[in-house]
């Protein structure tokens, strides 16, 4: 009999008859998108379980990430990390602005604010730093440097849906952060972003943005584009975050076996957790140093047992063969180091003990 394949993630699934009673209404009202019902009520939720003021909904993440750049109105320079999805990089070029790399921290891979100040220059307009993993940046000291000079900041908060920090949930961190509901992700509406933000003022700016910059029906007056997301997929937050909760319980039961089972294996050394923070165990990636083999030897061994390991992230951002040489990767050497030595385990809110068990019993040298 063919093994089964474990993916490093699979999406979570409400049950089915669940969503269909979700969507049925939408057979009467066909009010399928523009911020329909379902849209509002998604919005309304999210706002209530985040413990945020100011929530906007997109057709994914990385829009909502390019259209916050757009509302805030930056120039010049943004400092970001090169250690991220392809997507936090793209955003910022998309939108006409420099990416300007800053170094990372070795312990929990989050931009190094002691790193910051010395890349500002007055051409520097914002900081876009990324809550890898759902590990927190240094949010005060990069407060503190922002006030200073006068920059916003902007978290790609893709990996940090429902983290809450003394309390407080991270969404309120920062001018804007920004939330991918992706199928991978931990909460998801299948394609969907939602931004978090300080500024009331944002919301209609933001809402014009991502209907074409059309203000009604005749009026123009920004250059937007289609963002909108449908009454089909607020549809599927509705469901996804009656569970949501259990979800990240799975995960954390997931984490914890991998965490016991890890902890006599030289080499395989995973993330330390923050103490005062709510994690959501999106990921479980280990550094891969001073184990039997390399990382790459690693994750082709696991795949030879159809079990898929991602090395996330690998490359790095700044040597994307499309930004063609313009940044050098050497100037962020923590990244390029931790970059070569990463790799995320399989982890989804379905994942079993024992297929952990099962893992863990082949990384065991
Ligand atoms: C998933 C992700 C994004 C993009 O989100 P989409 O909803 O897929 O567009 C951006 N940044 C990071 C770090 C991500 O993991």
């Amino acid at each position: 009999m063919p093994q089964p394949t474990i993916p490093v993630v699979s999406p979570s699934m409400p049950p089915y008859e669940e969503y269909l009673q979700e969507i049925q209404s939408l057979w009467e009202s066909r009010w399928l998108t523009h911020t329909g019902p379902k849209h509002r009520q998604l919005q309304q939720a999210l706002c209530q379980y985040m413990q945020l003021e100011h929530l906007e909904l997109f057709a994914n993440g990385h829009l909502a990430l390019e259209l916050g750049l757009l509302a805030l109105g930056l120039t010049g320079e943004v400092i970001t990390t090169p250690f991220t999805f392809a997507s936090t990089t793209q955003a910022i070029v998309r939108c006409g602005l420099q990416p300007v790399f800053c170094d990372i921290r070795p312990d929990d891979y989050t931009i190094d604010a002691d790193k910051i100040e010395a890349l500002i220059t007055e051409r520097t307009s914002a900081i876009l730093p990324v809550h890898v993993y759902g590990n927190l940046c240094q949010v005060d000291k990069i407060e503190a440097i922002a006030r200073k000079y006068g920059l916003k900041v902007i978290y790609d908060a893709a990996h940090a849906f429902g983290i809450r920090q003394g309390g407080k949930g991270v969404g309120n961190f920062g001018d804007m952060s920004m939330f991918s509901f992706h199928a991978t992700k931990v909460f998801h509406t299948v394609e969907g972003g939602g931004l978090a933000f300080r500024d009331p003022a944002l919301h209609e700016r933001l809402a014009e943005l991502r209907q074409f910059g059309m203000q009604g029906q005749e009026a123009v007056p920004l250059v937007g584009t289609n963002a909108k997301m449908t009454e089909m997929h607020a549809a599927m937050g509705l469901c996804n975050l009656r569970h949501v909760d259990e979800y990240i319980a799975r995960r954390k039961a997931a984490v914890r076996r991998y965490q016991e089972r890890l902890r006599n294996i030289a080499g395989l050394k995973p993330c330390t957790e923050a103490e005062d923070v709510q994690g959501n165990y999106a990921y479980f990636p280990v550094l891969v140093e001073g184990y039997v083999c390399s990382r790459d030897q690693l994750a082709d061994r696991l795949a030879a047992h159809g079990i898929f390991a991602r090395k996330y992230f690998y490359p790095i951002t700044s040597s994307f063969a499309c930004y063609q040489g313009r940044f050098p990767i050497q100037d962020t050497p923590v990244a390029q180091w931790v970059s070569d030595r990463i790799l995320c385990l399989p982890l989804y809110s379905d994942l079993s003990l024992d297929t952990v068990d099962s893992i863990c019993d082949l990384l065991a040298p």
